[in-house]
């Protein structure tokens, strides 16, 4: 049988709101719902179809892959999606009036977080991730570096490697569910799918329980891990290890871990993105004259000529010698800013010098361009 238009199944219109959509579905969900039309064949066929035609129009991606494709867009893929309409009872509607989310709100309503899949497959339970906050000096952060890190976590019970038992004949498929890890229950109206309270949802049961762990394959011990950090990184950043987070339990899959990077604030470079910036003072007459200065870089020191008349606040590129970003990322600058400083407590004779040189820059306002085209503003200003 040729699958219907899912506009059509809903009964809305192509511009139909996401709000349209929602409540045409809410609609044929409450009018179909095999639980209230136990008599009526039908019924399960219409509500797995207006179920499908939800999934897709209910999340505006894929609704817009519908709109391109049609349903040559999901032939296939869709099968982990639609899966679980295939063995396992419908349950009831999670909260009556609350109304839906999303698709995956209904989908976990109905089935619980189940897997994709045929019917009967017990619910995956995955362990939660972990954050860890890893301080970096600028360098390690700018040239990479190996940090061996020691925390405490939920983690695969090393007794029975996490299988829950030391004897893998020992696990049995779960009387009370069967191995679905599912119970129905009535609840007013509709029927609901709960976890299975004897094997809470694995589907499977252990008769000679790991000692250590009581049979959860976890528990709860420190961990030691050899971290790489990828030169570049920057301030406020995460890597993911995959794995690496609380252990999941038996028959699980474990949750991630991430490090978090939080670079402490560097004596001399300021750093954005891969940029560098460093600021260098010289005396007023070294700005005047021009003189050769030396620049920390992070790979030593290196020799920056500024230019006889430099002006404070200048900023001189050194090409090359700030960050190189990870994965292929562009190489950054130094950027040197110079800072002219004015000298403190002068002696007579420097005074005398200094009185002496302000005298010979009367009436020379083109060796001080600043200061003419201000008092040109000003003259402008009063006139
Ligand atoms: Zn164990
Ligand atoms: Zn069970």
């Amino acid at each position: 049988m040729a699958k219907r238009d899912y506009y059509e199944v809903l009964g809305v219109s192509k511009s139909a709101t996401e709000d349209d959509i929602k409540k045409a579905y809410r609609k044929l969900a409450m009018k179909y719902h095999p639980d209230r039309n136990s008599e009526d064949p039908k019924a399960e066929e219409k509500f797995k179809e207006a179920s499908e035609a939800y999934e897709v129009l209910g999340d505006s991606d894929k609704r817009a892959t519908y709109d391109r494709l049609g349903h040559a867009a999901f032939d296939g893929s869709a099968g982990g999606g639609f899966g679980g309409f295939g063995g396992g009872g419908f349950g009831g509607f999670g909260g009556g009036g609350g109304g839906f989310g999303s698709a995956e709100d209904i989908f976990s309503a109905f089935f619980g977080n189940r897997g994709g899949g045929g019917g009967g497959q017990a619910r995956q339970r995955r362990g939660s991730d972990l954050n860890y906050r890893m301080e970096l000096t600028l360098e390690e952060a700018v040239k990479g570096v190996k940090k061996t890190i020691t925390f405490t976590a939920e983690s695969t019970c090393q007794t029975c490697n996490g299988k829950g038992t030391e004897n893998p004949s020992d696990v049995v498929t779960c009387s009370q569910c069967n191995g679905s890890g599912e119970v129905r229950m009535q609840q007013g109206f509709f029927a609901v799918s709960q976890p299975c309270p004897k094997c809470h949802g694995l589907g499977k049961t252990v008769k000679n329980p790991c000692k250590t762990c009581q049979g959860s394959g976890v528990e709860e011990r420190s961990r030691t891990l050899e971290v790489t950090i990828p030169a570049g990184i920057d301030h406020g950043q995460r890597i993911r290890i995959t794995g690496e987070g609380e252990a999941g339990g038996v028959g699980a899959t474990n949750g991630d871990l991430y490090i978090e990077v939080y670079v402490k604030p560097h004596g001399v470079f300021k750093r954005d993105s891969a940029d560098l910036y460093v600021e260098i003072p010289i005396s007023f007459t070294e700005a005047a004259l021009g003189k050769e200065v030396e620049v920390p870089t992070l790979d030593g020191r290196v020799s920056l000529k500024v230019p006889e008349g430099t002006q404070s606040g200048k900023v001189l590129r050194l090409k090359g010698k700030g960050v190189k970003l990870p994965q292929g990322g562009m190489q950054g600058d130094l950027l040197v800013r110079i800072v002219v400083e004015t000298p403190l407590n002068l002696t007579a004779r420097q005074k005398e010098i200094l009185n002496e040189f302000q005298k010979s820059l009367e009436g020379k306002s083109e060796q001080q361009p600043q200061k003419k085209s201000f008092v040109d503003s000003l003259k402008k200003l009063f006139s």
